[in-house]
């Protein structure tokens, strides 16, 4: 490190995903001195069901990139369907306002959305180096006070700034050289992806279909229908399982697209590149997120939803966090751990219900007979369809369905 590059930057962020790009763009437009370290050179791809949910639309809408989103080759979503184990299915809108201003979700391949986010943080004048990966940390005593990294002409070099945001991913390097635990395999759900043409028999509303079949449960089968007649089609299943039934995922996704229930779908679909895998680190255990002059946001600090498999917006809403907590850091001079515990504080308290209610949804898919129910009663019944997409939209109806009530109403009505 050069004595030209001390004190030159207020904050290091390590990935430029969702997490990371978020977190460096509200730093730069609030006048800090960012730089964003990326492995890979945009546009690039990432492994993910490209399912960009109402809460990553709120956080995009506050960032000022809403419309260009929806000018990207994306398709709005307006609801899901749900299948049974027996075959049953139920369809649902996300919203029951029809037709609102603001688009309830999104399909966007990664390529597309996450390039999107890294243009926004180089239009805040935050400063971006890709083919720069980051490989190891920089420490006075317990405090991160930098990062080493490798250049894109493969030399070492390092830079300082009093505080380092992790926002490395599933296979995050910051979270290793912290020593916090990796891979917990009963909080972590391996998942893979791969991207068709011409599957057919879609919603007319683009809704995202979720299927819970035997094979998969208590992970399930998803098709996403894509801008361009494309489509994500994959499987998460948790790890703990794969290991433990000695499943091999690629051919359980071969399976599925040419002999279940769902292969006459596949009848005239091609297949536009290899499947691939990559990993989901739950929120059923989330990390440590903040210590003396380091903060984890997104999968780094194990923040996906344990039932959905959603975790962009979790890691946009963590990087929004994040970026307030460094700039009252700049203004207290404290980059303390006491200080920034304040930021998983803050991530906790509006992320740990939620969290905890995906988790128990999770549990629940170990019931088949409640589901195989609850699908079965639900395609049957306009009102409960309706009570379920209210659920969409509002934290406090969905965590009725943890009631034994609502399942018990719902069974005899
Ligand atoms: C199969 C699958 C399906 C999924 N489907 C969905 C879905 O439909 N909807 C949803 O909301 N979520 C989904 N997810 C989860 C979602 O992909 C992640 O939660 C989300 O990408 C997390 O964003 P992030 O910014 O934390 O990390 P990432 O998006 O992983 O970004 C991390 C960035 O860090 C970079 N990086 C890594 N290591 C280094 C290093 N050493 N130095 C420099 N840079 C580095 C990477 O190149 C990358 O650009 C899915 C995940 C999987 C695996």
């Amino acid at each position: 490190m050069g004595n030209d590059q001390k004190d030159r930057y207020d904050a290091i962020v390590v990935g430029a995903g969702p997490g990371g790009c978020t977190a460096a763009t509200l730093m730069a437009r609030s006048g800090l001195r960012v730089v964003l370290l990326e492995k890979e050179r945009f546009p690039r791809d990432k492994i993910c069901g490209d399912a960009i949910s109402g809460k990553s639309v709120g956080v995009l809408k506050e960032l000022g990139l809403l419309e260009k989103t929806e000018q990207a080759e994306s398709i709005v979503s307006w609801g899901a369907t749900f299948s049974s184990p027996r075959g049953d299915e139920v369809s649902i809108p996300f919203t029951n306002v029809l037709d609102r201003p603001t688009p309830p979700g999104f399909v966007c391949a990664r390529t597309e959305f996450d390039e999107i986010l890294f243009d926004a943080a180089v239009d805040s004048g935050v400063e971006v180096r890709q083919d720069t990966r980051v490989t190891g940390l920089l420490r006075n005593g317990q405090t991160v006070i930098g990062v080493s990294m490798s250049t894109p002409d493969n030399r070492e070099e390092s830079i300082d700034a009093p505080v380092t945001i992790g926002a490395d991913g599933a296979y995050s390097v910051v979270s290793r050289e912290l020593g916090i635990n990796q891979l917990d395999e009963r909080h972590y759900v391996a998942g893979i992806r791969a991207y068709y043409r011409n599957v057919s028999g879609f919603h007319e509303r683009n809704y995202i279909e979720i299927h819970f079949v035997d094979e998969v449960l208590p992970g399930y089968f998803w098709i996403f229908p894509m801008a361009n007649g494309g489509a994500n089609v994959g499987l998460g299943m948790l790890s703990s399982l794969i290991k433990k039934k000695n499943i091999r995922l690629k051919e359980l996704l071969e399976h599925m697209t040419k002999r279940s229930r769902f292969a006459h779908r596949f009848e005239h679909a091609e297949k536009l590149a290899p499947t691939k895998g990559w990993g989901l680190p739950l929120g059923s255990r989330p990390r440590p997120m903040a210590g003396d002059g380091w903060m984890l946001v997104g999968d780094a600090a194990s923040l996906i939803d344990p039932f959905t498999g959603e975790g962009i917006g979790n890691a946009m809403v963590s990087g929004m966090k994040a970026a307030e907590w460094v700039s009252r850091a700049v203004s207290e001079r404290d980059f303390s751990k006491s200080f920034l515990s304040g930021y998983q504080d803050d991530v906790l308290g509006q992320l740990k219900s939620e969290l905890r209610l995906g988790q128990n949804m999770q549990r629940l898919l170990n019931w088949k007979w409640l589901l195989n129910q609850v699908i079965a009663k639900a395609s049957r019944s306009p009102d409960m369809s309706r009570a379920i997409s209210y659920m969409f939209e509002d934290m406090s109806e969905r965590e009725k369905l943890v009631s034994p009530l609502f399942y018990l109403r719902l069974l005899f009505a």
